[in-house]
């Protein structure tokens, strides 16, 4: 991206092994991210910028200290490095790694082929070589389907439980996924567009909210007898969404938040009397990808459907213009 909504494919050198522990991974496919609009919309920077963070393909080359990466393998990586060993790994938040390095400001996986820091750490091979309509289900696992996870597991979704979805990108859609397969008893997602609507629905919503704001939060409380969710996904990181997402919330409920937040202010006060848990931040992928990709593997999930576009990686400026105009929700780039 050389400017906000500039951008261009261009021949790059080829990546090379730097450390050790890199790998070289040559793409099978990528996609464009909701908060890749960020930088298009001008909100970050932009100057030159690699861009892309979702990633699989074919493990290429391996550094002489890669043990549990294969060359051929074909394999899913987080869209941040971490080595998975470090203190903050092992308690499972692999996006606070030490070594942590977002692969959106440095890699940029939009491209034919990348360089992967930690790759034993970052990646995790499939069973065998996947069939070709496995592809986009793998690829979700990559962000969306683990960011929409992570944020169901923030957000203690459980069976029982009432979940509330702001949001109805893709991360929403995947958190709907997470919270069905979790074992929520009633999802309620707010979306007001008919063909997401009609996806959510796919993926088990069993409620469906058009309504925003505070009319948003009064919905929610009526399907719950006054009380708010148990559980409550904030999956926009806009001011009103994330008000929205706080007051959703049952009081000892817990909130999940995955939506980028910038410029979101929360007066102390309406988080103390709010009286909820909370957790979010960009999600630890790397602990939910063994078990993603499993269940992706053996058919139990189908999130690959997010992909309404797809388009080579040379046409990926209309595949922005798309996403920035919601005419999609995720598009798919084939290499
Ligand atoms: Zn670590």
């Amino acid at each position: 991206m050389y400017k906000a909504g500039d951008l261009r494919v261009e021949e790059r050198e080829d990546p090379k092994i730097i450390e050790p522990t890199d790998a070289i991974v040559k793409l099978t496919a990528t996609c464009i991210c909701g908060s890749d609009l960020w930088a298009y919309r001008g909100i970050e920077p932009a100057d030159h910028q690699v861009m892309g963070h979702e990633y699989v393909g074919v493990v290429e080359q391996v550094g002489s200290e890669v043990k549990n990466i294969k060359v051929g393998d074909f394999v899913v990586g987080s869209f941040v490095i971490s080595d998975n060993t470090c203190e903050i790994c092992r308690s499972g938040y692999q996006s606070g790694c030490v070594h942590r390095e977002f692969v959106a400001q440095t890699i940029g996986t939009q491209a034919e082929k990348a360089r992967i820091p930690y790759a034993d750490g970052t990646l995790v091979p499939t069973p065998s070589q996947p069939a070709p309509e496995l592809i986009p289900s793998l690829l979700a696992a990559s962000d969306v389907l683990g960011t929409g996870w992570y944020a169901a597991d923030a957000a203690g979704v459980g069976p029982g439980k009432t979940v509330a979805v702001i949001g109805d990108g893709a991360v929403g859609l995947m958190a709907v996924l997470a919270a069905e397969q979790l074992g929520a008893q009633r999802i309620i997602a707010m979306s007001r567009h008919p063909e997401r609507q009609e996806l959510a629905r796919f993926y088990g919503a069993t409620d469906i909210v058009a309504e925003r704001g505070d009319a948003g939060v009064a919905r929610i409380k009526e399907l719950t007898g006054g009380l708010g969710a148990h559980s409550v996904i904030e999956a926009v990181g806009t001011q009103q969404s994330t008000m929205q997402a706080i007051r959703a919330t049952r009081p000892g409920g817990y909130m999940g938040f995955v939506g980028v937040n910038y410029d979101v202010t929360i007066r102390g006060i309406d988080l103390f009397f709010a009286g909820i848990h909370t957790e979010g931040g960009p999600a630890p992928v790397r602990r939910f990808l063994p078990k993603l990709i499993q269940l992706v593997w053996d058919r139990k999930i189908d999130p690959g459907k997010v992909f309404d576009l797809v388009l080579p990686l040379d046409k990926v400026a209309e595949g922005y213009k798309a996403m920035d105009e919601r005419r999609a929700i995720k598009v798919l780039l084939t290499l």
